[in-house]
C-alpha cells in the first residue's frame, strides 16, 4: 500500500513513513493510492465481533507490510485496553430511528482517543524498530492536544509539544494537557486562536531545516493514521444496525473534517452509508461551501462547542482531491488561492460529486443549548455541546434510513455549557476525579515562529 500527496508533488511513501511525516513536503495531505474494498461478505462477517477484531480487519489492508499481523493485533489491543467501556464505541438509542455512537469512553473522554491511543502505540513500535527519536508537534482546539499527551506521555523516543489557544479551551481540556508529570510532555499556551496554532505548526513543517534537525512528526488530524483509526467505528456501528443488509446514515459534528472523512473512506470501502451529514456550529464554512459552492473563510467566532471553532478545515482537502478526480495540481491551485485571497470557488463538477455523499447543516448557539435541554428532557441523555450540534442537525435529516449521530465528547468535558442548558453539572468519571487538584505545568508563547522553534530546540536538547 502506497501513499500519495493531495498536491501531487511529494514523495510516495509507505504507511509508516506517511504516519511519521504527517504533512507532505508539497504542503499536501497523504492519502492511499487506492482505497481497498471490502466485499459484502467481508462486511457481514464483522457482525458480532469485538471492537479490536473489527479494527484489525478494517485497517489491515492499509498497513501494507509495515507490521506483522501479530504485531498489529498487539498494537490494537494495547491501544484500546485503557477505555472505560467493554464495547469501546457503544450505540444507544436517542429516538425513533436515531442512534448515538458514544465515542467518549477513552482516557480523555473524546473521540480523538480512538486515533491517538492507536497512533501512540504505532509510533512506539515503529521507533523501537528504527532506534530513532522524534519530536511531535501538534495544534489543538482542546481535545486533540489532551488526547496526544495522554497517548505519548512517558513513551520512549518521543517529545510532544502541543500548541493550544490561550484562554480558549475548557478547564478540563487545559488540565488534561498541563497536569501530566512526564518530562517528554510540553503544553504551550499560544497568544492567538486555534487557526494561529495550526498555522504555526504548518510553518514548522514547511521549515525543512528545522523539520529535519529535530525530526519533526505530526499527529494532527491531517495524519493519515488518525483518519484510518476512525474508519473502524463506522463499520462497528453500521454492522450493529444490520449493515451490509441495511444502509445507515451518519451525522458528524465537524471541525477539521477528519472524523467525517473517515466515514467517507468507510463508504468508499463498500460500507453502505446512504448519507454523511456534516454538522457545523456557527463557524459554518463547510455548510456554506456545500450550499453555495464557495469555500470562503471568515473570522473564527468562539462558541460553546470550541473543538469545532475553525475557519479552515484541513482534511477537506482530501475530499476535494477525490472530487477533482485526484488532480493534485488542481488542488494545489485552490489552496494557493485560499492562502492568497481567503477563499475559492469549487468547480461545478466537484461540488456535484461532494453533494452525492455529503449533506450539511448548521446549529446556532441557541439551537445547541435547546438541543441539550430537549434531549435531556426526552431521554435523560446528557449531550456535550458538540454532540448537541450533531443531534440538532441530524433531527432535520431523519427518515427511513437509521441515523447514527457521533457523540464526540463526554458532557463533563464542557460542564459550563451543559449546566447553562439543563441546570446540572455533569460529573467526571471517578477515574479522573482528582484532575482539579493536580498541579499544572504550562509555557506561554507568542504567536511567533522563530520563538517557538527555539523553545523546541532548547527543550529537546535537555
Ligand atoms: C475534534 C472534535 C470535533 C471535530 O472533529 P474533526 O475531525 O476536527 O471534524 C468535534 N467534537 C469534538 C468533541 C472534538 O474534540
Amino acid at each position: 500500500m502506497k501513499y500519495i500527496s493531495t498536491r501531487g508533488a511529494a514523495p510516495v511513501l509507505t504507511f509508516d513513513q506517511a504516519m511519521m511525516t504527517g504533512l507532505a513536503r508539497d504542503g499536501g495531505l497523504y492519502v492511499p493510492e487506492t482505497i481497498p474494498a471490502m466485499t459484502q461478505t467481508d462486511i457481514a462477517a464483522l457482525a458480532g465481533l469485538g471492537y479490536e477484531e473489527t479494527a484489525f480487519r478494517v485497517m489491515r489492508p492499509f498497513i501494507g507490510d509495515c507490521f506483522t499481523d501479530q504485531e498489529f493485533q498487539d498494537i490494537i489491543a494495547r491501544a484500546y485496553a485503557g477505555f472505560g467501556h467493554a464495547a469501546r464505541a457503544p450505540l444507544v438509542q436517542l429516538g425513533p430511528n436515531h442512534f448515538l455512537l458514544e465515542l467518549f469512553h477513552g482516557p480523555t473522554l473524546a473521540f480523538k482517543d480512538f486515533a491517538m491511543q492507536l497512533i501512540g502505540q504505532l509510533f512506539q513500535a515503529a521507533l523501537q524498530r528504527q532506534g530513532e527519536r522524534v519530536t511531535i508537534v501538534g495544534a489543538t482546539s482542546g481535545d486533540t492536544g489532551s488526547a496526544a499527551i495522554e497517548a505519548f506521555r512517558g513513551l520512549e523516543g518521543v517529545d510532544v509539544f502541543i500548541l493550544f489557544p490561550d484562554g480558549r479551551v475548557s478547564e478540563v481540556q487545559r488540565r488534561q494537557m498541563t497536569t501530566p508529570v512526564e518530562t517528554n510532555v510540553h503544553a504551550l499556551a499560544l497568544a492567538g486562536d486555534f487557526d494561529d496554532c495550526q498555522a504555526r505548526v504548518k510553518d514548522m513543517f514547511n521549515d525543512f531545516d528545522f523539520r529535519d534537525s529535530v525530526r519533526l512528526a505530526g499527529v494532527n488530524s491531517i495524519n493519515w493514521a488518525r483518519v484510518l483509526a476512525q474508519v473502524v467505528y463506522y463499520f462497528s456501528a453500521a454492522t450493529s444496525l444490520g449493515a451490509p443488509h441495511r444502509p445507515v446514515s451518519f451525522t458528524v459534528p465537524t471541525g477539521n473534517f477528519g472524523d467525517i472523512f473517515a466515514g467517507y473512506v468507510a463508504r468508499r470501502m463498500g460500507l453502505p452509508i446512504e448519507r454523511l451529514v456534516i454538522a457545523t456550529n456557527q463557524n459554518d464554512i463547510l455548510h456554506r461551501a456545500l450550499k453555495t459552492g464557495r469555500y470562503q473563510t471568515e473570522g473564527v467566532r468562539p462558541s460553546i462547542s470550541p473543538s469545532m471553532d475553525i475557519q479552515v478545515s484541513s482534511n477537506f482537502e482530501r475530499a476535494l482531491f477525490d472530487a477533482y478526480g485526484r488532480d493534485g495540481a488542481a488542488v494545489a491551485q485552490l489552496m494557493q488561492e485560499l492562502r492568497q485571497t481567503g477563499g475559492f470557488r469549487i468547480s461545478q463538477g466537484a461540488i456535484d460529486v461532494l453533494r452525492e455523499t455529503f449533506l450539511s447543516g448548521r446549529a446556532s448557539e441557541d439551537e445547541t443549548r435547546a438541543t441539550i435541554a430537549g434531549a435531556f428532557a426526552a431521554t435523560g441523555e446528557i449531550l456535550c455541546p458538540h454532540t448537541a450540534v450533531g443531534v440538532n442537525v441530524a433531527e432535520r435529516h431523519l427518515g427511513p434510513v437509521p441515523m447514527i449521530t457521533l457523540a464526540t465528547a463526554h458532557p463533563a468535558k464542557f460542564p459550563d455549557a451543559v449546566e447553562a442548558a439543563i441546570g446540572l453539572r455533569p460529573a467526571l468519571p471517578p477515574r479522573m476525579a482528582d484532575l482539579f487538584v493536580r498541579p499544572e505545568r504550562v509555557t506561554r508563547v507568542a504567536n511567533d515562529l522563530a520563538g517557538i522553534e527555539s523553545l523546541v530546540r532548547e527543550r529537546i536538547a535537555n
